[in-house]
């Protein structure tokens, strides 16, 4: 919690679940990530939360932009980026939207797979590509393990082809999982990067570039390492595997970049228990699953969280959403632990939420309306 966040609070006491974030931490967080990687171009990946303002700060401090869709392209570039900082790095796209982005003056796609790079053949011709592997996430706690890349070998075939279709075979990417807590994550990928360079480069194919995506965790509950013990570790990997030819290299934060520099305030509508001799608690908040916690998933994400009553004595409770749907329980497997004294229609601050929040939130579900963000 920022003095510029808690201030806002106080004078504004805006009504319902919000998101405030302050552009000072994010700005601040850029600044770590060029120290703790001097090398390395930083591509913040929009998803995690596509604020205009947010844009606009990365964009004049001179970061460039991982994109996912048309949408945050178009994005970007009204935030004042030029095409040539923008990377389209989904491996699922439709042609019309590669068509588009080349039209816009975006050069870099990713593909993991042949058809994607005969899409991207036709709709971008000559572009840059890179090819994401897979990767098996271990030590994150939000894996996004299976879904795309695809293994070392296939990945030299459908470089070769980007080759003989026309296309720049520029790289590899890959990503170690969200929220990754082990700095050394990013060694096995890294070792299976530098097999792929030097079996294309046998074959003639020099790649440049390795994209070494996002993974960089926010202070949760436990604390995670610092920026800086990432920033070596991978260092010292890409020395281990690539020698005194290290590569161009980037990053893809997202969560790094947004996730402590907000916070949402939210009000306890309800608390209940299920049974005279129960012991725990059933706090219910008015945000939710479907308002902007969906990391909550399987209590993948446990945010810190706290109340004005924390120096009270605390017990158990299962933290759950306000609309009509049983999966919008946040946490019950590992119940919190809140303070006894907690109230009706007390406010309840989620921490380091600026990530995957507003952005994931439903446009209406139940009623309630998406999350309501005011950057400061
Ligand atoms: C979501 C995503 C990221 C950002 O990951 P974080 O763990 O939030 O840093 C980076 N690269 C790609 C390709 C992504 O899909």
């Amino acid at each position: 919690m920022t003095d510029r966040i808690r201030e806002f609070l106080a004078r504004n006491r805006p009504e319902g679940p919000c998101l405030v974030l302050d552009l000072d931490v994010v700005r601040a967080n850029y600044q770590a990530f060029a120290k703790a990687l001097p090398d390395t171009r930083v591509f913040y990946a929009v998803k995690a939360n596509p604020e205009p303002e947010i844009l606009k700060v990365l964009a004049e401090l001179g970061s460039c932009f991982d994109c996912a869709s048309r949408t945050e392209i178009e994005l970007v570039l009204a935030a004042g980026a030029t095409p040539d900082r923008i990377s389209f790095g989904n491996t699922i796209k439709r042609e019309s939207d590669i068509a588009r982005a080349y039209e816009l003056g975006v050069r870099l796609f990713a593909i993991d797979c042949e058809a994607e790079v005969e899409k991207v053949a036709r709709a971008a011709p000559g572009a840059r590509v890179f090819c994401r592997i897979l990767c098996d996430c271990e030590g994150a706690d939000w894996p996004l393990s299976r879904k795309f890349g695809c293994d070392a070998q296939m990945a030299v075939s459908v470089l070769e082809q980007a080759q003989r279709l026309g296309l720049v075979p520029h790289g590899v990417s890959f990503h170690v999982g969200s929220q990754q807590n082990n700095p050394d994550a990013w060694n096995g990928a890294l070792a299976t990067s530098a097999w792929i360079f030097r079996t294309l480069g046998e074959r003639g194919i020099h790649l440049k570039m390795v994209n070494l995506g996002g993974g960089f965790p926010a202070h949760r509950l436990q604390k995670v390492p610092e920026r800086s013990a990432y920033g070596l570790a991978i260092f010292q990997a890409l020395r281990r595997h690539f020698g005194n030819r290290i590569p161009e290299t980037i990053i893809e934060p997202g969560r790094g970049m947004v996730a402590d520099a907000g916070i949402i305030k939210s009000e306890v509508l309800l608390i209940s228990r299920k049974s005279a001799e129960d012991e725990v608690r059933w706090v219910y908040l008015d945000i939710g699953k479907f308002g902007g916690l969906i990391e909550t998933m399987d209590e993948a994400i446990r945010y810190r969280i706290t109340t004005e009553r924390d120096s009270d004595a605390t017990a158990p409770v299962v933290l759950a959403g306000p609309t009509c749907d049983s999966v919008d329980v946040l946490y019950e497997r590992n119940p919190y632990l809140l303070p006894v004294s907690l109230e009706i229609g007390d406010e309840v601050l989620i921490e380091a939420t600026g990530a995957y929040t507003a952005s994931y939130s439903s446009v209406g579900f139940n009623g309630f309306p998406p999350l309501r963000s005011f950057v400061i």
